[in-house]
């Protein structure tokens, strides 16, 4: 296990922003899992789970210790002609994780590809894109209680997965060391196209019934020219949820407001953040250090040197432009640590 005091996050968060970490322990193998357990109290209050760093804003330091589960490692654990279990350990990077399955004849998580970070936070937000969440192709999810050490699996309905959240990021936050996942995955590709955009997307490369390499490729393009790349521009993705309100809220806004993007569920509708965002005036513009992004208005930008406090100002700054307009209250979708 490697072990640094008094460690700089700068390069180990997609903002890049500067912020400090009273310790940080590299967890490097299963051995390391169990040391973790026998030698540290974990504190939810001043210690904190990091992956790759893609969904977090330091506004603050950690005082106490910051645990990177580097535990890497994958086996498929069931086999049979349609398909497979592959248990993942959460060390894993998520895009490699995908071009891995894709090399395999391995398909289920090609709409999620080029998504940063590592497995392990996979299921902490459902992480989700263009017609799939984690939550379709999720078949349990393995932990380490922090508390008392001991292993526990949650099958997939005891995740209480729902749109960018999960039990681990609410009521559980702070409470369990993901260490793998288990997906089903299949052997016969059934592209999902419900996202219309894609489909548009593979008719301009000429394609008509993609293969599973294709769509990961189409969602690939898309995504590399609708989302700044955060080793060139530091930022989180979206920097808000969607906001989900009642049909009857969303039937009214869009009376009220026409070309709100409505988006209906079973018994809610999701709005369009970025729309309400950009009908605000913010697309483009910047605070101090912090830009909303020309290409995608949910993005924030780190133009260069910001602290995560100066990226929360222009995040308050939109939340009440949008609370004000539409009354909205947008959800910022990154972890925020902040006293
Ligand atoms: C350019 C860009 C595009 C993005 N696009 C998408 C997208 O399309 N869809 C989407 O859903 N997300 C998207 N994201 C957000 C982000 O990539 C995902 O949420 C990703 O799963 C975060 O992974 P990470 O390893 O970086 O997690 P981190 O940011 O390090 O951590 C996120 C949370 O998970 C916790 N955590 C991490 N690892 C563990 C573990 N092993 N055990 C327990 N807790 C843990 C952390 O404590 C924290 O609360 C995007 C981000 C960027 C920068």
């Amino acid at each position: 296990m490697k072990r640094i005091s008094n460690a700089s996050l700068k390069h180990l968060n997609s903002f890049s922003v500067e912020a400090r970490a009273g310790h940080l322990l590299e967890l490097e193998s299963e051995e390391d899992l169990q040391t973790l357990i026998s030698e540290h109290t974990f504190d939810a209050a001043s210690d904190l789970i990091l992956g790759g760093g893609s969904n977090i804003v330091f506004a603050d330091d950690i005082e106490g210790t910051v645990i990177l589960n580097r535990v890497t490692g994958k086996r498929i654990i069931k086999d049979t002609s349609a398909g497979v279990v592959l248990e993942v350990n959460a060390g894993e990077n998520w895009h490699q994780l995908v071009l891995w399955c894709l090399d395999h004849g391995l398909s289920g998580i090609e709409n999620l590809s080029l998504i940063p970070g590592l497995v392990g936070a996979a299921p902490m937000q459902n992480i989700g894109a263009y017609g799939v969440e984690l939550a379709d192709v999720l078949d349990s999810v393995l932990t380490l209680d922090l508390k008392s050490g001991t292993p526990r699996e949650f099958k997939q309905q005891e995740c209480h997965f729902t749109y960018r959240n999960s039990r681990f990021k609410s009521a559980d936050a702070g409470k369990y060391l993901i260490t793998g996942v288990r997906l089903c995955l299949q052997r016969e590709f059934k592209p999902i196209l419900t996202y219309r955009g894609l489909s548009e997307e593979l008719s301009t490369m000429g394609i008509d019934s993609p293969t599973a390499r294709q769509l990961s490729d189409a969602v690939t393009r898309i995504r590399q020219r609708k989302l700044p790349d955060p080793k060139i521009s530091g930022n989180a993705g979206s920097f808000f949820k969607n906001p989900m309100v009642s049909l009857t809220k969303a039937d009214l806004l869009a009376r009220e407001f026409p070309g709100l993007p409505v988006y209906p569920s079973d018994n809610e509708a999701k709005l369009s953040a970025g729309w309400l965002i950009e009908q605000c005036g913010w697309k483009g513009r910047s605070m101090g250090r912090v830009e909303v992004s020309e290409q995608h208005a949910l993005v924030l930008i780190n133009k260069g040197n910001a602290t995560g406090q100066e990226i929360l100002v222009l995040a308050n700054a939109i939340q009440a432009s949008v609370r004000d307009r539409f009354g909205i209250e947008l959800e910022p979708e990154p972890l925020i640590i902040s006293q």
